[in-house]
């Protein structure tokens, strides 16, 4: 669906229809890719960063981060298990950690791609040769939000980093056919609605396969501190027209929406979004992975326990877990590959 800017800044700066907005996005999602919630093993490997982004948790700068990465044993065990849980997706995420160079990264890459899962890295900013060589390894997908289209503003708040880079390299990946994961985050300090609009409209033109909106949430321990951060109805309302600007593609009930309200990831799969990306980081690594403070643990629970709650918590709302890969295209490229 084709809608101006100023229509989307009518529906986000909209209060009084915000129900009927949601609740239309949950139409669409439904016409458009149905009941299921396609869940996502998230494996957070690494929470070393050589970048010092003003809202990140895991920003260089911030000392008091004990830092680790997984073994590649570790890894490849976790999405083992995660594999054996019924997972049919797992996310590789990090903070730019240069010690996870291709040559280390990529076998790693081929044992996980035996547990017949989609591979999705969200690993940052790397030369079109690593991002070509994890793609022959075999990832199918790479996430990495843009954050903001606001040149001026991304420029302030992530130091001696380049938009143009980092959109050089999205289009990178779009290049090499892996399905193209972005997103951006609402209520950055200083970012307008006419922004959060550009945002969308720009994530529509560029043609993601996903989109992964988010509230900005401050981190105590970071430059953006005493900010107020970004609200889940703001939120919740540029997914929906994220669902309406691109019916057809997979939008993650966020964490960070569920940082915000004990129901937010609910609200998020009843307002268009149609994927969950579940921790399956063990306990002791994950909460050393701290974007922003309320992020949800599995600490307590064993990984089936977690898995149960999540598809319980997906059918207590009518929704099913989706069975398949649960990509925007139909087969994924590597699997073609491997059947050819
Ligand atoms: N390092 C990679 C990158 O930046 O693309 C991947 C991991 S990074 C931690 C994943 C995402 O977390 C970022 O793209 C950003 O949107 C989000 N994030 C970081 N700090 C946040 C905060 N304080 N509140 C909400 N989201 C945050
Ligand atoms: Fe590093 Fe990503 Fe956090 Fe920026 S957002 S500091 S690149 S982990």
């Amino acid at each position: 669906m084709n809608l101006s800017k100023t229509e989307i800044i009518r529906l986000l700066s909209d209060d009084e229809h915000e129900a009927k907005l949601l609740s239309h996005a949950d139409a669409v999602r439904r016409q458009y890719v149905g009941d299921e919630v396609h869940l996502r093993a998230l494996l957070e490997f690494s929470n070393i960063c050589r970048n010092n982004c003003l809202y990140c948790g895991l920003r260089k700068d911030n000392l008091k981060v004990k830092r680790y990465h997984l073994s590649a044993e570790e890894m490849v065990e976790t999405a083992r298990l995660a594999a054996q849980l019924g997972f049919k997706t797992v996310v590789m995420q990090s903070g730019e950690d240069m010690y996870y160079t291709a040559a280390r990264l990529c076998p790693i890459i081929e044992a996980i791609k035996k547990f017949d899962v989609a591979i999705t890295l969200s690993i940052g900013e790397r030369s079109y040769a690593d991002y070509k060589a994890f793609r022959e390894a075999g990832a199918d997908r790479y996430l990495m939000r843009i954050e903001t289209t606001n040149q001026e503003l991304y420029h302030r708040l992530d130091p001696k980093m380049s938009w143009q880079h980092r959109y050089d390299c999205l289009m990178m990946i779009k290049e090499l056919g892996y399905e193209l994961g972005s997103g951006i985050m609402v209520g950055l300090p200083d970012q307008t609605i006419d922004s959060v609009a550009d945002d969308l409209l720009f994530l529509q033109q560029i043609g993601v396969d996903m989109a992964g909106i988010g509230p900005f949430i401050p981190h105590p321990e970071t430059p953006l501190a005493d900010c107020k951060g970004g609200t889940l109805h703001l939120a919740l309302r540029t997914m929906a027209i994220m669902r309406l600007l691109l019916p057809d593609i997979n939008i993650p009930a966020t964490t960070a929406m569920e940082a915000l309200a004990q129901n937010g990831q609910a609200l998020a799969l009843n307002s268009g979004a149609n994927v969950l990306m579940p921790n399956v980081t063990a306990g002791g690594y994950c909460k050393l992975y701290e974007l922003y403070p309320g992020q949800k643990h599995s600490i307590n629970n064993t990984p089936k326990q977690w898995y149960d709650s999540v598809c319980s918590k997906i059918n207590s709302i009518g929704r099913i877990v989706g069975q398949g890969y649960g990509g925007h295209k139909s087969t994924l490229l590597s699997h073609k590959k491997s059947e050819a």
